[in-house]
């Protein structure tokens, strides 16, 4: 039997700047939400009524969203642009960047919110510059989390949708891609700058699947890959691995995680 599921993540591009009791206090103030339709949680989260989340089919019984029983640390340092971090492999709860800083460096839009590492701000500058020469617009909706921030973010998750629905689309803390400072969440002026929702509609998303990999950004959870990835389909959500690790991975054919799979 198939089931509908909504994916979804606008409410990341606040969540930055939550803290823990905040996020609390956005939970409490969703309890009473919680018996409503996921795509009507979700639109009032998102406080958008331009941004539709994206839908997928998934089979009920795969459990491809579920971690696994034994969770190990990550094989290789944070600071490795092949770490492999996932449903299985946890970054250490003290692992941070030493070299955050302001995605604006790299001049994409609405970047001046969010860290980055310093490590991908002049190959992001090429992406944008390439983006901008195909008449492409692209902003940046989230960056850098740390820790702390992912315990806040996967908790109100929790609170709106339970385990298994938060675990579909948010990262338990240590698991997130967005704590090594080398993930970074698109948007563009076709969608008004939102996360996630209908960015997988715009120009600026297509442009990003095609090309990205040639400035050293890989998608990381494609469509189709759910039971790979252990992820929905996010269209937005891009990590940095390098130029030449990008070009290898795109000549290979492997998705990321398969990618960093076979290096780790
Ligand atoms: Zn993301």
């Amino acid at each position: 039997m198939k089931t509908t599921f909504l994916a979804v993540i606008a409410f990341l591009s606040t969540s930055l700047r939550l803290t823990p009791d905040s996020a609390i206090a956005i939970a409490q103030k969703n309890e009473d939400k919680r018996n409503l339709p996921i795509n009507q949680q979700i639109v009032e989260y998102t406080q958008s009524t331009e941004i539709k989340p994206s839908v997928i089919s998934t089979s009920n019984t795969a459990k491809w969203w579920r971690y696994t029983k034994e969770i190990k640390p990550a094989t290789r340092s944070g600071d490795d642009q092949l770490v492999l971090v996932n449903k299985e492999y946890q970054l250490p709860q003290s692992y941070a960047p030493s070299d955050l800083v302001l995605a604006s460096n790299a001049g994409i839009r609405k970047g001046s919110g969010y860290y980055l590492r310093n490590i991908l701000i002049n190959d992001l500058r090429n992406l944008v510059n390439a983006a901008v020469a195909d008449s492409i617009d692209l902003s940046i909706v989230s960056g850098y989390r740390s820790y702390n921030t992912q315990v806040a973010t996967y908790n109100h998750w929790v609170s709106i949708n339970g385990v298994d629905g938060a675990d579909k689309i948010s990262a338990r803390p240590g698991h997130s891609q967005h704590q090594l400072g080398t993930a970074v969440d698109f948007s563009s002026s076709e969608v008004a700058d939102g996360l996630g929702g209908s960015f997988y509609t715009t120009r600026a998303a297509a442009w990003l699947y095609a090309n990205s990999w040639k400035y050293g950004f890989v998608i990381s959870y494609p469509s189709g890959y759910e039971s790979t990835t252990g992820y929905s389909y996010e269209s937005w959500h891009y990590r940095y691995i390098g130029v030449a690790n990008a070009q290898e991975m795109h000549g290979s054919g492997m998705i990321l995680e398969v990618y960093l799979d076979s290096k780790n």
